[in-house]
This record gives structure tokens, sequence and C-alpha cells, in this order.
């Protein structure tokens, strides 16, 4: 036989069994073989949109593991109907919004507040596979704030429980605390280009003459303010064109700031503008917009004094927006002038943390002889009736991550042993 006989009979053998089954068999392995390819085609496509897309996103790993941790939680974020508890010391903390400048350069937030007490940073790590995971730091303060929060949110649960320490005879103090750049100065001056977000000055200053005017004290106090910034170890009148002053401590270890000028006020306006005049100051003569700003502490001061006894002060409130505390790191920076104001701000912030501490303990011994920050506050550490906040402010964004470590583990360490309440992990 030859091989072209053989091609033949096969083919006719093939088609004598070519029966109906078989033809439906076969259009019905062609249909799957098209739906298979279609699912093909939509898979592929699915994914050159998802290269396409995270080429714009760089975290995108990190964006999807945020939001499959956020996916699990269920929010009970702080609300007005809270309680409000009274604490010797109270530590909160605020996250402020991602700004335009940090989405556009895709900056993602790694904040997460999941109650009114807790909040989470999620740190980016690789394994040594190379493989990214998080790292997720729970904190746990007296409260926690989202990005949505309010200046008045904030000082209801910060500043304002202490307006009647301050009326009882006592010494207050708010200290705004973080890197540059975390919301600080929002905090405590508000949102200097409208009048819609108050700052924690304003709102202090209009219940300190709500208290005043109330019938319990109608007449009986005279309320006055200063306003002054320490810079490397120098003070600056910030109500006196930035004039220079000393700070000399008298015999009983009080401490006065020589020629400091303090203006009576008798409502909220007045005050504000004293902040502004001051503010002004403040940012007068810097090279860079929030160069030296960013580097002094700005101590804002209520006194209030008894009508029948006005040279002596009868209660203080001391609102503080603190040097930015990344600083720390230019002690190794090669200019003199940055590493000192680095060491120095370093300094000052060490001395009142433990200057805090020991103001929580009752201790005897207070170290404020370490800085001038903590030398010029030296009464509101001491005694009966002396009262501290603080609010560490955290930039959300994963850029700022090392920064808002730091932070959040100082803000722990203030209140460590601070009420007897202390905070855990
Ligand atoms: P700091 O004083 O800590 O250096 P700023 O208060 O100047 O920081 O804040 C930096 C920027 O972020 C400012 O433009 C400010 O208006 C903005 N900002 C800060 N906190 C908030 C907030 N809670 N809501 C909206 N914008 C904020
Ligand atoms: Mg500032």
């Amino acid at each position: 036989f030859s091989s072209a006989r053989i091609t033949k009979s096969v083919i006719e053998t093939q088609s004598k069994h070519k029966d109906k089954g078989t033809l439906k068999r076969v259009s019905k392995l062609e249909q799957d073989r098209l739906v298979r390819r279609k699912n093909q085609a939509a898979a592929k496509a699915e994914k050159t949109e998802l290269i396409r897309k995270n080429q714009n996103n760089p975290h995108w790993e990190l964006t999807n593991m945020i939001r499959q941790f956020r996916r699990q939680i269920e929010f009970k974020p702080l609300s007005s109907q809270d309680t409000i508890e009274d604490h010797l010391i109270t530590v909160a903390v605020r996250k402020r919004p991602l700004n335009a400048i940090e989405i556009s350069k895709k900056e993602i937030d790694i904040i997460t507040v999941p109650s009114k007490n807790q909040i989470i940073v999620h740190e980016p790590k690789h394994k040594v596979d190379l493989t990214k995971y998080l790292e997720n730091h729970m904190y746990r303060f007296d409260y926690t704030l989202n990005e949505t929060s309010s200046n008045q949110m904030v000082y209801k649960y910060t500043a304002q429980p202490l307006i009647k320490t301050v009326f009882n005879g006592g010494f207050a103090t708010c200290f705004a605390y973080g890197q540059t750049g975390s919301g600080k100065t929002y905090t405590m001056s508000g949102n200097l280009h409208s009048d819609s977000d108050k700052g924690i000055y304003a709102l202090t200053a209009s219940d300190m003459f709500k208290s005043a005017k109330s019938a319990k004290y109608r007449h009986k106090f005279i309320i006055s303010c200063s306003f002054f910034e320490i810079y490397v170890k120098k003070v600056f009148d910030l109500l006196n064109n930035k004039a220079a002053l000393k700070i000399l401590e008298d015999e009983l270890q009080q401490v006065h700031v020589v020629g400091l000028t303090e203006k009576i006020v008798t409502s909220e306006d007045e005050v504000l503008n004293l902040v502004l005049q001051g503010n002004k100051e403040r940012a007068s003569g810097q090279t860079s917009a929030n160069s030296q700003s960013s580097r002094s502490h700005a101590i804002f001061q209520f006194y209030i004094r008894n009508q029948l006894n006005p040279n002596s002060v009868y209660g203080k409130f001391s609102l503080i927006d603190l040097a930015g505390n990344e600083r720390g790191a230019d002690t190794f920076s090669f200019s003199k002038t940055t590493r000192l104001e680095g060491s120095e701000i370093n300094q000052s912030l060490l001395s009142l943390k433990e200057c805090i501490r020991a103001l929580g303990r009752k201790d005897a011994h207070l170290p404020f002889r370490g800085s001038k920050l903590t030398q010029v506050l030296r009464d509101s550490f001491v005694g009966n009736n002396s009262k501290t906040c603080m609010i560490a402010m955290i930039s959300p964004g994963v850029g700022s991550c090392e920064n808002t470590l730091n932070t959040l583990r100082y803000a722990d360490r203030v209140k460590e042993l601070g009420d007897g309440n202390s905070i855990q992990k």
C-alpha cells in the first residue's frame, strides 16, 4: 500500500464515525475555548491597568495593606459627648490631615486612630527576601484626635478643663509639641486666614473672660498677657520689638523675666491682636519662612490678679508653641549655628519632659535649671494646684514616620509615671 491510500482510508473511517454527538462535543469545546480566551484577555487588561495605576502610586502595596488593616477594625473616634477626665497631666495626640504638598507627592497616610484614646502607626518594613510588611505600633494616650477634629474639639479635652485651675489660684500649662509642619501653630493660633477654626489662644481667652465676668468673680480679677520667645538660651519680648530680656532667679527660687511687657486685656479681640502682633514679630527678620520660628519656643501667658492685691499673681495660664522636635538630628549638622540650635532644643525638650514627670510624681526635686524654658516655667511645675496638658501633633505622611514615632515615644514618656494611670502598649 502506498502512503496516499492509507491517508484516504483513515479519512473515510473518521467521517463514518462523525455522528451528531461528536459534533456537539466539538462545538462545546470550541465555545469553552472562546470563553477562556476572553477571560484571559480581561485578566491581562486588568493586570496592565493595575500596573499602570501602581506606577502612579509607588506605595501601592503599603496602601493595600493599610486599607486591609482598616477594613478589619470598627472605628469609634472621640466624640464631643465623651467624658472629660480630670488629670494632673493630660496627654493628647492630634493627627492633622494630609496637606496639598503631601498629596501632590503621593505621600500616603500611615496613621490610624481607631478610638478615642488609641493611635496606630503603620511603619513600612521589609523582610530579608524583600517582602514588604507593616509594623503596627499601637499607643494609648488620654485622648487621640483624628484628622477631622477641630481646634475646638482639641481645646475641649486639653486646655479648657484647666481654666478652673487658674481661677482656683493655680498654674496651668498647655504645650504644643511635635515636628515642624505637624500643626502646632495651627492648633495654638488657629487658622490665620479665616475665623472658622479659632485656635487655643482665642478659645482660652474667650473662656477666661467668661469666667472673669461671671457672677462668682465679677470685678474680682484683672487679666493681663505677655508673649515672648526663647531662642538658643535667649529670651525675646514679642510685644516689644523682640527686645532681649534677662532671666533672674531670686533667693526664693522665683524666676523673673526682667522687663517683660505685660498688657492688661479685657476682651478676646484684644488678646487676638496681641497674638497677631507677636506672631508677626516672631516671623520678622527671618531668611526663609518657618526657619527661626520653628527653632524657638513661643510662650503666651495669661495672668490673673486679684483687684485687691494686684502686685502678686493669683493664677497663670501658659500656652506654649514649642520648637520643632525634629531638630535633635541637627546636632550632627555642619553648620555651627544649626548644631547649637539643635542641641539647645534637644536639651530644653528633655528638661521639659523631666519637669513634667517630676510634677506628676510630686517630686520635691525639680530639675528646672536644665533649660531656659523650664526655668521660666518653674512655678508651673510646683505647688498643689499646677496642672499640665500636652498636645502632641503628628503629620500623617509616610515620610514623617520616624519623626512621628519619636513624638509618640516622647509623649508616652511624659505621662509614664504621671497620673498613676500609666500608659500601656
Ligand atoms: P508647625 O507650627 O507645627 O510647624 P503649622 O501649624 O504651621 O505647623 O502647620 C503646617 C501646615 O499645615 C500649615 O499650612 C497649616 O495651616 C496646616 N495644618 C496644620 N494642622 C492642620 C489641621 N488640623 N487642619 C488643616 N490644616 C492644618
Ligand atoms: Mg509653627
